[in-house]
């Protein structure tokens, strides 16, 4: 029998119809498909000794001085970028019903290690953690420049995720205005607040974590598990502990936390469900946003389905996968300690 579930974060509705996939018993760990990569590319432009193809550096991590290859993230400019604060101007302009603006914002890469072949999940945990420093650094580094409305970070991995270079990378995104999706979510977040004088995602995260059904990980500052009413199969979120609204203001032994439950929780999508193509997005809040209503977090979706007509149709989601089954097993999935 099928279930509709309401998603207290997006409130969404989603259907969810596990007859219509697999029973839990019938999924097995699987072995990743893809072919095995060299650790370094030399005709790779993220791979070390290449940094002057990528001279719009910003940012680096590491060990190493000056500009060369002893590093362990760098951030450049985008090559293509979306966006740009170079000879642009955020306002905005007004033409009876028609506004717009230049494209003015942030559009960063960051190169998530110098080896060319390995994916975050079997990234030492220690690379893990340096690459969440960077996030936060690039997040604060987004934040001074008072113009920027909303910082988003996020990763493609796989070419269903929509990654068009192989070295593992992530990106920064940043602009002046904040979407309609992000306004109306933080909008209904901002109510609750007002009415409940509470935020609606600590009640959440103390309810999943003392049931622990859908958890998968939980440690000092972090909590990871399968939404109520996760949109898709095996999705997940990585919750703070701690109401905070924004990533930049994570401390340094939160980011060590944040790094193991990363390792535990990618490691299970990668033995679990043979290295899937995923994106991850971390959510945190616009500045527009009170620090007391919206509480970061971060949002893991395997593409391990496509979108039908009937999703952007309805924009109502069909999950073929309970969130109980789907933690059921990733909490079985066993995951080496480095
Ligand atoms: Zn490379
Ligand atoms: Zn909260």
């Amino acid at each position: 029998m099928s279930e509709l579930r309401l998603n207290v974060v997006t409130k969404e509705w989603v259907i969810i119809a596990p007859e219509r996939g697999s029973s839990p018993r019938e999924i097995k760990p699987q072995a990743s498909a893809r072919p095995p990569l060299p650790v370094h590319d030399p005709n790779c432009p993220f791979c070390p000794g290449n940094e002057r193809e990528t001279e719009t550096e910003v940012f680096r991590l590491g060990n190493g001085e000056g500009d060369g290859s002893d590093w362990a993230t760098r951030v450049v400019l985008n090559r293509y970028p979306v966006l740009s604060r170079e000879h642009v101007s955020p306002d905005q302009k007004h033409h009876g019903l028609r506004h717009s603006l230049q494209g003015f914002g942030v559009h960063e890469v960051i190169i998530d290690t110098p080896r060319h072949d390995i994916a975050t999940a079997r990234m030492p945990r220690s690379q893990i953690e340096t690459l969440f420093r960077t996030y936060r650094a690039r997040y604060r580094a987004c934040v001074e420049d008072e113009r920027i409305g909303h910082v988003v970070i996020f990763k493609n991995h796989g070419l269903a995720a929509g990654t068009s270079l192989i070295h593992p990378h992530s990106q920064v995104v940043a602009t002046s205005v904040v979407s309609y999706q992000v306004r109306d979510r933080i909008r209904t977040l901002e109510d609750h607040d007002a009415l409940y004088g509470q935020c609606v995602l600590c009640q959440m995260i103390d309810q999943e974590a003392t049931e622990g059904v859908r958890v998968i990980h939980i440690n000092d500052s972090f909590v990871a598990f399968v939404p109520y009413a996760a949109l898709s199969p095996f999705h997940v979120w990585v919750f703070p502990l701690r109401h905070m609204a924004r990533y930049g203001e994570l401390t340094d032994d939160e980011v060590k936390d944040l790094a193991e439950t990363m390792h535990i929780v990618l490691g299970k999508l990668y033995f679990g469900l043979g290295d899937p193509d995923f994106n991850f997005v971390i959510r945190s809040a616009p500045r527009t946003c009170s620090a007391s209503a919206f509480h970061w977090y971060l949002s893991i979706v395997p593409r391990l389905g496509r979108t039908a007509g009937f999703e952007l149709g309805s924009g109502m989601y069909v999950n073929d996968r309970a969130p109980e089954e789907a933690a059921e097993f990733l909490q079985s999935v066993a995951v080496p300690a480095e």
